[in-house]
């Protein structure tokens, strides 16, 4: 079976399970884990921010972030399709008691300084403000587009103006950085606090980072705890996170593979596919999406309904240029 469900199915290389076994650990929650400092300093120093906090998965990355950066009763501004805002069961109202207002990104995800000014609310005797404005980047519902720093930049300093924080869900931000061949720290260089996920094509069996400045990140620790992210001798996940991070620029290969599975289903009649620009590789189908979902199980591929008529293929370091070939192979004989 070719799993092209998620890049989150891949398995710890053997590089990882050693690293994890052979991990110096201490009780995290005392800040005495070694592994667990050291990838905290080395995902901010890629980043280029002051600090960083692991964290058992992107959602509470993002959740964190959220209830860091608001205040209970305020406004948060995200795109209608982010994941923090239809992915994580609500978390936004359930865990920091804010109200979530959304802005209609154009098709690849992007929100413009204009959107941000429209949507912003101010504090006054009637209305309880905008206190965040969250990004997404890739953008996974659109596809994994790779929005640039530019865009970036220019939706979070409209929210700046208002003096409102700008938190940027970087749950794939390594393909992004990787797919526009710029440095990570620009994307995150306009932004005010930033997550990325080392489970996802970086490989690791679990974990993401929650960065941003030391006096955020400080409060930010606080707030992990609340959720009941405070782990103890996290070093043993932690370990294989120090692998990931250092396989950044392998994720090249998922976009070239997600390319030619691209170019081979397109050709396959009665689909249609968005071209992609990381390792997300949309197709829209004549049949429902769980039906034909359903067909290219029984030839060999996982994929998931993403919509109605459209299913989400993903690359990832458990899928080879073979894999792909006969993944279209799959497609063109469940059609
Ligand atoms: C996967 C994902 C998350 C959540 O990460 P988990 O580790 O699965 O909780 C958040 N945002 C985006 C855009 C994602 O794709």
């Amino acid at each position: 079976m070719i799993d092209l469900r998620s890049d989150t199915v891949t398995l710890p290389s053997d590089e990882m399970r050693d690293a994890a076994r052979d991990a110096d650990v201490g009780d995290d929650v005392y800040g005495e884990d070694p592994t667990v400092n050291d990838l905290e300093a080395r995902a901010a120093g890629v980043l280029g921010t002051e600090d960083s906090l692991f964290v058992p998965s992107g959602t509470m990355g993002n959740q964190v972030a959220a209830r860091t950066h608001t205040e209970r009763g305020q406004e948060v501004l995200c795109e209608r399709e982010s994941h923090v805002y239809r992915w994580e069961l609500g978390g936004l109202v359930q865990h920091s008691e804010v109200q979530p207002r959304t802005i209609l990104g154009d098709d690849r995800g992007v929100i413009t300084p204009e959107q941000v000014h429209d949507g912003y609310v101010a504090e006054s005797g009637h209305e309880a403000g905008t206190g965040l404005l969250t990004l997404e980047n890739t953008h996974n519902s659109k596809g994994g587009t790779a929005i640039s720093p530019e865009d970036i930049a220019a939706a979070a300093e409209a929210a700046h103006e208002h003096d409102v924080p700008v938190h940027l869900d970087g749950a794939r931000l390594f393909n992004a950085a990787a797919a526009l061949d710029r440095p990570p720290a620009e994307f995150v260089e306009p932004v005010d606090s930033v997550v990325f996920c080392l489970s996802k094509g970086l490989g690791a069996p679990v974990g993401s980072m929650l960065a941003g400045s030391e006096e955020f990140i400080e409060r930010a620790h606080r707030n992990r705890k609340l959720l009941g992210g405070g782990m103890r001798q996290a070093g043993i996940i932690a370990a294989p996170g120090l692998h990931a991070l250092a396989n950044r620029d392998r994720l090249t290969e998922d976009h070239r593979r997600a390319e030619r599975l691209a170019e081979g289903i397109a050709r396959i009649d009665g689909l249609t596919v968005q071209s992609p620009e990381t390792n997300i590789v949309l197709v829209e189908t004549d049949e429902p999406a769980e039906r034909f979902l359903e067909a290219c199980k029984q030839e060999g591929v996982l994929g998931v309904p993403f919509d109605d008529h459209v299913v989400r293929f993903c690359t990832h370091w458990d899928v080879d240029d073979a894999d792909v070939d006969e993944a279209v192979a799959a497609v063109e004989r469940a059609v």
